[in-house]
C-alpha cells in the first residue's frame, strides 16, 4: 500500500491554491481511497479518490531516512505519554545525525513553551553551540502550532517534516499557514503525512485513556 499525503479539496480545484480550498490534508491510499481523521469529530473518515490530478500533484514517497527520522521522533513521543503529556515527539536532524531530541514537556515543567519541538531546538542549539541551526531538519509528530513554526524560523531551519496534521492548532496549512507568512523572515520546506497514521493513533489513544479515567 502506497500512502501520499496533500489536500483533498470537494470544492473546485485551484492547482494553484490547493491549500486554501477542500476539507485539508489526508493521508492517500494510492489505487484505493483515502483515510482522513477529524479530531473535531474524533473519528477516522475514508471515501474514493475522485481527483487524480490532485493524486498527481501530491503523490510523494516518503524516503526511508524521512520514516526513521519519523520513527525516533515517535519514539520521543511515547516517552511524553508515559509523563501524562499530550504524546508529540520530535527530533532535530543534521547531515545524518540527530543532534536534538525533545518530548512534550509542558506540564513536568510548567512551561508553556515546553513543546517537543523547542525542547529539540534548544537541545541542538546548546548540543553546537549555536542558536542558528541552518541546513537542520524538524522532524516532529504533529503538526507545529505557531510558536513552534516560529521557533523553527528563528532557528533558521532548512526543512520542518510533520506527522500528523492538526486541524485545530496546526501553523503549516491546517489552520493558517505561517510558513507563506512575511512575519517570518525565513522560508522553510515543509512536508506533512509521514507516518501519520501512527502520530495520529498516538494521540488518540492518549485521549481516548484520559476520557476513560475516572
Ligand atoms: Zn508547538
Amino acid at each position: 500500500m502506497t500512502y501520499v499525503t496533500g489536500d483533498i479539496p470537494t470544492g473546485d480545484y485551484d492547482p494553484d491554491r490547493p491549500a486554501n480550498i477542500g476539507i485539508g490534508h489526508a493521508a492517500v491510499n494510492v489505487g484505493g481511497g483515502y483515510t482522513y481523521f477529524d479530531p473535531a469529530k474524533g473519528r477516522e473518515f475514508s471515501t474514493v479518490i475522485q481527483w487524480p490530478q490532485v493524486q498527481r500533484r501530491f503523490e510523494m514517497n516518503w524516503s526511508d531516512t524521512d520514516i526513521a527520522y519519523m520513527r525516533a521522533a515517535l519514539a520521543e513521543a511515547e516517552r511524553s505519554g508515559e509523563l501524562g503529556e499530550i504524546p508529540v515527539g520530535a527530533v532535530v536532524v543534521r547531515g545524518s545525525a540527530i543532534v536534538g531530541t525533545g518530548h512534550n514537556r509542558s506540564i513536568v515543567d510548567c512551561d508553556p513553551s515546553a513543546h517537543a519541538e523547542i525542547v529539540a531546538l534548544r537541545a541542538a542549539a546548546k548540543a553546537g553551540r549555536n542558536y542558528r541551526l541552518n541546513g537542520a531538519s524538524l522532524f516532529v509528530t504533529l503538526e507545529p502550532c505557531a510558536m513552534c513554526i516560529a521557533a523553527a524560523a528563528q532557528a533558521r531551519v532548512t526543512r520542518v517534516v510533520f506527522g500528523a496534521y492538526d486541524k485545530k492548532a496546526g501553523a503549516a496549512g491546517s489552520v493558517i499557514d505561517l510558513t507563506e507568512s512575511n512575519a517570518l523572515n525565513h522560508r522553510m520546506e515543509v512536508n506533512g503525512g509521514v507516518l501519520a497514521e501512527e502520530c495520529g493513533a498516538l494521540l488518540r489513544r492518549f485521549f481516548e485513556t484520559k476520557r476513560g479515567d475516572p
